[in-house]
This record gives C-alpha cells, structure tokens and sequence, in this order.
C-alpha cells in the first residue's frame, strides 16, 4: 500500500492554472569581484488552491530567497512568478508572509501591531479595528488585545505574527520556517492549530506554501512536499502525501514516507558537492562544516561497533546518539569526504579505511586522519603545500583566508578555515599559533 507517490515535474499547463505559478525562475547572488552565487536554477512550482505545499531544504538551499521572490520582496534574476495568473513585479498584497522569528513593534499592543497590516493597505480605522479583532480571535489571541510583545511567550508571539499575515485576507499564506524558534511542545500546538483552522476553512486564505527543513514537519502539515537540493536549489522531488488529516506520527505509513524522504535527500550521485549536500562549492571554494574529530572519531566508533558492524542507517544512528538527522548529516558528509564512509539512500557504511581508524589506537587514527586530510581536503592540501615550499615554514592565516573569501563570504571562510585547522591540529599535520595568528611546520601538536 502506497500513501504517497512521487510526480513528474509540473507541465507548463498545469503551471498555468495554479493559484502560484512558478516558471524558469533562476537567482543569483552578485558577489562582487569573484563569482555570483547560483541559488536557485531552473525552479518550477505550482500552488494550487486549497493546498498545503511544503518546500523542504537543508539550510542555504535558497528556500528563503525563493519565498521572498515570490512575494515580490525581490526580483528574480530570470523566470516569472504569477499569482492567480497575473505576474509579480512588486510588493504582492495577495500573499502574506509569516517568518521565523516576528519582528513585532515592542511598543505597539498586539491589537497595534495586527492592524498595521491593514494601515498600509489605506484600510478605514474602524474596518481595520474589526478585523484585526477577528484574527487576533481567530488565532486563540483573545484577551491579549492589550498586551506588548514582551509580555508574550514565544509561541504567542509567533501568533501575533500568524494574525498580521492573516489580517489583509491574503490569497496565499507564505510560512517561513514559522516553527523552527519554538520548543517542541508550542511548535506542535501551533501547528495543530493552523491544520484545524484550515481544515475548518476558518482561514481567509486559499494555499499555503511552507518552507521546512524539518522532513517529519513537511509530512504532517502537507498535501504536497517539493524536496529540494541546494546548490543551487531547485526542486529534485516531488511528494503527494496521501494520508488522511489528522496524522500520526507513528503510524507505520507515516514513517513509510518519512523514510523515503531521508532516501531521496541522501541518495548517492557523484561527489558531495555535486549531491547537493553540505559541501557548496568545490576544491579550494569548498565550503567545510565545523565538526570536530572528536565527533567524526566518535561517529565512526558508532558505524563500527554493535548492533551496525559497519554500516547504520542515520535514522538509527540519529537516534542512538540522540540527534536530530539534520545535525548528523553534516558529519556523516564529513566522513564521507574523507573517504572513511560512504553515504547512500540513508545509509552510512564505513570504507575500510574507516573500519581501520574505528579500530586503532590514538598514533594510527592520527597518521590515518592526516593522510586522509591532505589527499581528500584541497584547502588542507594547500596549506601543507605553502608550508613545505616556503624556508621559513611559516605562513599567516590571513592569507589563506584571504583567498577563500574570493570564493565565499567571509563568515563561510573563517569556519572553513577553522574546521581545516582544528583537524590539522589533531592530524599534526600543521600547527596554528593562535596569538600570531600564523600557521608552522613547528612542533605540531
Ligand atoms: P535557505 O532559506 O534555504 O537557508 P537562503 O535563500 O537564505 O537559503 O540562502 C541561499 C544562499 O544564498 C545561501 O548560500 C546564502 O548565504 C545566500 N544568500 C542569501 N541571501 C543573500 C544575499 N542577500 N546576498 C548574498 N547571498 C545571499
Ligand atoms: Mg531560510
């Protein structure tokens, strides 16, 4: 029995009758002097009316740069964008968007900071009064009319929110990863929440498109689930989630999808940077996580011991080591580009030479892991090689920096460099003197 089923790209005729229509839309960053930056390419979305649409993506897949081109925040680089078939050239008042965190006016009630929606829209005073009420009501506001912003929990606050993106009777709600600032307990309740108002038709609003990293998210709110790779982002799968609302999580069918989810966002093609994973960019331009060796040894000990002998799925992995699997993945990638494990359909299997460190001591997993860092990690690679060349063995980090910002930003960089380092550090491969800021061939340690 299958409760979901993966669908073709949109055809162009099904793009022209969606209440959202999303064609050829193509987005790059200017970067100044060096490369732009290709966030999104080849985007194709359709939002239909009475639809709940979750765009899911790791983090810098370009999801918020899709949704703010959508609600005509910014012009694409290339592509159209049409609601309700009239192109968006502007500031669409038939959308409204609900972001992470609600950047409330602290000195305007909630009452206030509703009706301020309206007041751009020239909506007359006493209108405007009646439905801020209604959604501030509607949205289980009632009774803190008066309040100010820092009066409210979190969880109320991201409904102020919810009731000034309700309160213009938008065409199309756009959510912004509306749970991910809340604990567990309020995201749920607020998402329970919004599910009932809509399945009750009590929302002013006909489509709803959700922006998500959270896979299990994506399952319960939608009807459909657009996954998309990063680098640049476009949409590599399409979801229809047939089960009835309202869902359970553990029901087998629900973890059925969810699983096969994990696959597609996993699955194998040639290198990481080309999966659409961690990696943006590649050699020298290779954008490197910050995880420690540490966690990569402590990982690989985990693959390598009972019950997996080897080879783990992330799911169990994520739950033996008691993570999320959108934190695991950056590791388990990690490992991967260091060739002591190879990551495919959510399953991580350790190389040999994975096994081989998993069962050393501290001597061999150092030699082993330096080995792995100058051959596989071209920025490691590079660093050696100005090191060895140079008399003085010495060599200031600026520099390096310097000509990872000609293919990143400056905060990429500086986390780049740092993670290079601190395995460097652990490998001896080269040393890094913090106080003069200079990288040496000198006593390693
Ligand atoms: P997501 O919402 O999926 O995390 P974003 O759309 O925020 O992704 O960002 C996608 C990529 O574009 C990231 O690499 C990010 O650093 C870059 N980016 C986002 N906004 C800007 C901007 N204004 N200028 C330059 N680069 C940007
Ligand atoms: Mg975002």
């Amino acid at each position: 029995m299958l409760n979901h089923t993966v669908m073709s790209p949109p055809a162009p005729a099904t793009l022209r009758n969606a209440l959202v229509s999303v064609e050829n839309l193509r987005h790059l960053y200017r970067k100044g002097s060096a490369s732009d930056l290709l966030v999104l390419d080849d985007v194709q979305v359709a939002l239909h009316e009475n639809e709940i649409v979750s765009l899911l993506g790791r983090s810098g897949s370009g999801k918020s740069t899709l949704l703010r081109i959508i609600a005509g925040l910014m012009p694409a680089s290339a592509g159209t964008v049409t609601i309700d078939g009239q192109p968006v050239k502007g500031p669409a008042s038939q959308v409204a968007m609900v972001f992470q965190s609600f950047a409330l006016f602290p000195w305007l009630t909630v009452l206030e900071n509703v009706e301020i929606g309206l007041e751009a829209q020239g909506v007359a005073p006493a209108e405007r009064r009646k439905r801020a009420l209604a959604a501030i009501d509607l949205i289980g506001l009632d009774g803190f009319e008066s309040a100010y912003p820092k009066e409210l929990s979190g969880g109320m606050r991201q409904r102020v929110g919810l009731a000034r993106a309700l309160v213009v009777h938008p065409k199309v709600l756009l959510m912004d990863e509306p749970f991910s600032a809340l604990d567990v307990l309020t995201a749920e309740t607020l998402r329970t929440d919004l599910l009932d108002l809509w399945a009750e038709g009590r929302m002013p609003i006909r489509a709803i498109l959700l922006v998500t990293h959270n896979i299990e998210e994506a399952v319960l709110m939608s009807d459909r689930i657009l996954v998309f790779s990063s680098n640049p982002g476009r949409v590599i799968a399409e979801i229809k989630v047939d089960l009835p609302q309202p869902r359970n999580r553990l029901d087998p069918a629900f973890r059925q999808i969810v699983d096969d989810i994990y696959a597609r966002m996993t699955a194998r093609t040639t290198s990481p940077a080309q999966r659409g994973g961690t990696f943006l960019g590649s050699g020298l331009g290779m954008v490197l996580p910050h995880v420690s060796t540490n966690v990569l040894s402590g990982l690989m000990e985990a693959v390598s011991g009972p019950p997996h002998h080897g080879r783990a799925t992330l799911q169990a992995l994520a739950s033996e080591l008691q993570l999320e699997v959108d934190e695991l993945f950056p590791m388990a990638e990690t490992l991967q580009l260091l060739r002591f494990a190879e990551l495919d359909s959510g399953v991580v299997r350790l190389t040999d030479e994975g096994q081989r460190f998993a069962a050393g001591e501290v001597d061999a997993r150092k030699s082993l892991f330096a080995q792995h860092l100058i051959a596989y990690v071209p920025l490691a690679a590079h660093i050696r090689r100005v090191l060895d060349e140079r008399p003085s063995h010495r060599a200031p980090a600026a520099r390096f920096q310097d000509e990872l910002e000609d293919h990143m930003s400056e905060s990429f960089a500086e986390q780049t460099l740092g993670g290079v380092t601190s395995w460097a550090r652990y490998a001896e491969a080269f040393a890094f003197d913090q106080t003069t800021g200079m990288f040496s061939l000198e006593n390693p340690d």
